[in-house]
């Protein structure tokens, strides 16, 4: 079992490592590191064609020299197993711990030990790049005791957003994985459900009834005129069933990490903040008791320093998120803790601090 928190990691450098394990730790420091998704699949692909062969198996084809009829497995990955089958720490992954290894960001330590879970990532499901049971392997690792699994809704159709039915399946596998947990995690069921233009959510309401989390933001229209905008983003943090407000201003500071997250496929561009009444909505997430998501993507930054000052303030409940789409980026935690901690943000007021009963009970409609 992985220790809390990650504070405890032994330095793989230490171990022996399994072959599975250090092509997935390869994708994952990669990941962290915001690499093109293309350098990093033919890692997990890798990965997924290794693990279901016996230890025996591999050892066989890596004597044989087999490994790569493998399909999936080329030379670079190859390599990586060859090197852990001898018990010896492959090279690759040892050249990446020295380089990505470290910390991500200086600042926000305390914070980020205090966070138990995350309650915005994405699986393929929708336009994350990896499995569910992927992504929960290494929140686990990574020390959380939840993860909500907020894939998009079916408006978003460019990022496969998921129909009523797909939900629902998708919390039937949900529930098969919190079978395999056991009580000290938990995977939360949740959505990135859109607000269309008039503030309504983008899901059956009985069904997002049925979610611990829900993360409501807005994809489209960003440029809507700002009374507008504003009336909008009121209503969908006033509803009920709205647990937390995304990203709210939707701007983006920089190209994206390299990922399939493609929320309208804009790709490397950069976009600025939607015009809204900032104190307006953030009000009304104090009287309905809707947390500000402080989004981690280095690329959002979402809110700007201001407005997480001007929500802080106000009053406003938070929640330091990362918006994953692939299990490396997981660790963007560390980018959101950075800055709520730099702007005085109480631990207190950042739900995802919380054990998960009582972060359950407060998102509970
Ligand atoms: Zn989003
Ligand atoms: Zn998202």
């Amino acid at each position: 079992m992985p220790s809390r928190q990650g504070r405890a990691r032994p330095t793989v450098a230490a171990m022996p490592i399994e072959p599975v394990d250090a092509l997935r730790r390869i994708a994952y420091l990669l990941e962290r590191h915001r690499e093109s998704t293309y350098r990093v699949e033919a890692y997990r692909t890798a990965a997924a064609a290794i693990l279901p062969l016996g230890e025996d198996e591999v050892r066989r084809r890596v004597r044989e020299g087999t490994l790569r009829e493998l399909p999936g497995v080329g030379a670079s990955t190859s390599a990586v197993v060859e090197q852990a089958v001898t018990g010896a720490v492959p090279d690759k992954l040892a050249e990446l711990e020295r380089t990505h290894g470290g910390p991500l960001v200086e600042g926000g330590e305390a914070l980020r030990a205090r966070l138990r879970g995350d309650l915005h990532t994405h699986s393929s499901w929708s336009d994350g790049g990896s499995p569910v049971e992927e992504m929960v392997a290494s929140a686990m690792e990574a020390g959380h005791e939840y993860l909500a699994l907020t894939d998009h809704s079916p408006r978003l159709t460019v990022a496969n957003g998921l129909s009523a039915a797909r939900l629902r399946r998708q919390l039937e596998v949900v529930d098969a994985v919190n079978a395999h947990t056991g009580a000290s995690f938990t995977l939360l069921k949740g959505i990135e459900v859109d607000i269309l233009d008039d503030g309504e959510l983008d899901q059956d309401r009985d069904l997002l009834a049925r979610l611990d989390v829900r993360v409501a933001s807005v994809h489209s229209k960003l440029r809507m005129e700002r009374a507008a905008m504003t009336r909008r983003m009121v209503a969908a943090v006033r509803d009920p069933l709205t647990s937390v407000l995304g990203h709210c201003t939707g701007r983006r500071v920089m190209p994206r990490a390299g990922d399939r997250g493609g929320e309208g496929r804009s790709g490397g561009r950069t976009r600025p903040p939607s015009e809204f009444d900032a104190e307006a909505v953030f009000t009304a997430c104090v009287e309905s008791g809707t947390a500000v998501e402080i989004n981690s993507r280095p690329e959002r930054q979402d809110p700007p320093d201001e407005l997480i000052t001007l929500a802080l303030e106000l009053g406003c409940l938070f929640a330091v998120s990362t918006d994953a789409h692939a299990p490396g980026q997981l660790d963007f935690l560390a980018y959101g803790c950075e800055r709520a901690q730099r702007l005085g943000v109480p631990v207190e007021r950042v739900v995802n601090t919380w054990p998960v009963d009582r972060l359950v009970d407060w998102a509970r409609p």
